[in-house]
This record gives C-alpha cells, structure tokens and sequence, in this order.
C-alpha cells in the first residue's frame, strides 16, 4: 500500500498526524489563459512546506511566461537606466557638443567621439 516507489530515497519516517493534510490532485483553472491545469500532490506538498497558503493561480506555461515577462521588463529597466547617462558637454579640442555615458570628473578634459579616437587610434576598429 505505501510502496508507491516514490518515498524509497525518504528516511522521514510517514507519519499521519492532524496537522498533516491528505493531499489529492486539485484541479485548477488558470486565471491567464483560463485552462484547468493539474496542481499535483508533490506540488501541493512543496507549498505546504514553504508556509505558502494560496493555491498557484496560473498553469505552468503562464506562470514562465509571466515569470519571464518580468524578468525582461526588469531587463529593459536596468538598461533604460543605464541608457539614460547622457551628459552633454563640449569637447575639450574642438570644441563641438557632444554627450558621453557618464559624468566627466573635474577638470579632466572630454571629447567628442572623432576626437577620442584621434588621439587614441589604437582604439580604432581594424580596417577589413
Ligand atoms: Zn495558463
Ligand atoms: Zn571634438
């Protein structure tokens, strides 16, 4: 009866107690795309044992699909932050407006892209 293969690499000895509840496969209805899906017992027992009280509201798909939404808004943010350090400031040789990717410390000389590359021309591309 208890040899369902599944406890065999479980020492924890099975225990029926009041605070453990019988778990059966639920059926749920995903809030996204409105399919039921199957909260299977083992998932049912990870909730349990992370205190988590509400039953998932999404089916696996919808939940990475979410998951994943997040993760590139939260990506297109930090890029955005970073996106955004733009300061003007005039070059230091020729004189044009130019902007640059961060704040230029005092009295260090700054300049435009044509000219950094002037005066650093081991940073030019190699010529194909
Ligand atoms: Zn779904
Ligand atoms: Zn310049």
């Amino acid at each position: 009866m208890s040899d369902n293969g599944f406890s065999d690499s479980f020492s924890a000895p099975l225990q029926a107690s009041a605070e453990e509840p019988q778990f059966t496969d639920q059926t749920i209805n995903c809030m996204d795309c409105h399919s039921d899906f199957v909260w299977t017992v083992g998932e049912q027992q990870f909730f349990h044992d992370k205190n988590l009280q509400n039953p998932p509201k999404r089916c696996k798909p919808c939940k990475q699909a979410k998951n994943e939404r997040i993760a590139a808004i939260n990506a297109a943010h930090e890029l955005g932050v970073k996106q955004r350090i733009e300061v003007l400031v005039a070059c230091a040789k020729c004189g044009c407006n130019t902007t640059v990717p961060f704040y230029p410390s005092q009295g260090r000389p700054v300049y435009c892209r044509s000219c950094y590359l002037e005066l650093n021309p081991s940073l030019l591309p190699p010529h194909e």
